[in-house]
């Protein structure tokens, strides 16, 4: 085959989307449901823009479940510009925020909020991310205005199992990379975000989901395409559906790594183990580079792109986003098997 059409993305973000949503994008991109003219041609306050914002706000606060009390709202500016606009609206309420640093994004969000405020870790900055310390081990400051971390390490594949008990603190959540994979009990957060181009849409909408008593500015942008794969979810049978297939997929993935005779590796520890990026050595446990650089060869002759790991770890990274489909896994894993009968070690 080889035509872009089959291509298997493995990418990190952004990513990819489901098919049928980028079918029915191009679709009616020209004439947006007969209206003679392209989405994107229209006013932001034509009734077909309002109706989509709408539509998108109404499918995450039923895919999640979201409590009246909280708003759903769509900014620009990135997960990175989260992390400044969670600094810049909540740290001021004390002048303080804990942060669980847990991997290179968390890293990043704990350094932007030093610009605005008193930044105390949670637990110190590990070497190497890997693992968690237990909850009970945290240095939580009583007076923080709130608890930030990052549910799932995009780079490092580090996910964190459960939601940290705070208190009563509000908690921030990052969310980039694991929103929509899993149920959630919305209550327990005071702010969740997420940039959508890692599993609910293309690269330039971020979506925030806020308690309404933390609340800072709002802002609307173009929710067009992310809009579609929510519906798209809801099709498939809501989040619940998308944490099954999460858990199906990348245990699949893990297993095939746990019985490859160290053949290959993760350094994660099992009980944090993302089951969306999945970072892996290929050659022995620190990796052999140019076994992995042969590796992503091959693995792009049988159509499989976007597998190397974020340059600052290195070896392979496999995401498994919520479009990313078990068959998809199936045939990397087959890839993986017959690579390691190739190229023993
Ligand atoms: C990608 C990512 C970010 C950064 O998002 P940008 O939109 O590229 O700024 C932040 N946090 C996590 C967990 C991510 O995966």
């Amino acid at each position: 085959m080889g035509s872009s059409q089959s291509a298997l993305n493995f990418g990190a973000g952004p990513a990819k989307l489901p098919r049928e949503v980028l079918n029915d994008v191009q679709y009616e991109f020209i004439s947006y449901q007969n209206a003679g003219m392209s989405i994107i041609e229209m006013s932001h306050r034509s009734k077909e823009y309002i109706t989509i914002n709408k539509n998108a706000q109404d499918a995450i606060r039923k895919l999640l479940n979201v409590p009246s009390n909280y708003e759903v709202l769509f900014m620009q500016g990135g997960g990175c510009g989260a992390f400044a606009a969670v600094a810049l609206n909540l740290i001021n309420r004390t002048g303080t925020a804990d942060y669980a640093v847990t991997g290179t994004w968390s890293g990043k969000a704990a350094k932007e909020a030093t610009k605005y405020g008193k930044v105390n870790l949670l637990f110190p900055k590990a070497d190497k991310p890997g693992s968690i310390p237990d909850q009970k081990t945290w240095n939580f400051d009583p007076n923080a205005s709130y608890v930030y971390y990052c549910d799932n390490e995009t780079v490092d594949g580090v996910e964190f199992p459960y939601v940290p008990n705070t208190n009563g603190v509000p908690i921030v959540c990052d969310m980039s990379s694991s929103i929509m994979t899993k149920t959630l009990d919305i209550s327990k957060f005071g702010v969740i975000f997420g940039g959508a181009q890692k599993n609910i849409g293309p690269a330039g909408v971020v979506v925030v989901i806020i308690r309404k008593d933390l609340f800072g500015a709002s802002h609307d942008c173009v929710v067009y395409v992310m809009e579609k794969v929510l519906q798209w979810i809801i099709k498939q049978g809501g989040v619940k559906a998308m944490q099954k297939q999460a858990e199906e997929k990348s245990g699949l993935l893990y297993k095939t790594i746990s019985n490859s005779n160290s053949y290959y590796s993760c350094p994660i520890d099992e009980n944090v183990r993302s089951r969306i990026n999945i970072p892996f050595r290929v050659g022995g446990k620190s990796g052999n580079e140019k076994l992995e650089e042969k590796f992503l060869e091959e693995a792009e002759k049988l159509s499989m792109f976007q597998l190397k790991g974020h340059r600052s770890v290195g070896g392979i990274r496999a995401s498994l986003y919520n479009a990313v489909s078990l068959d998809d896994v199936k045939s990397l894993v087959k890839f993986m098997e017959e690579f390691q009968k190739e190229h023993p070690h």
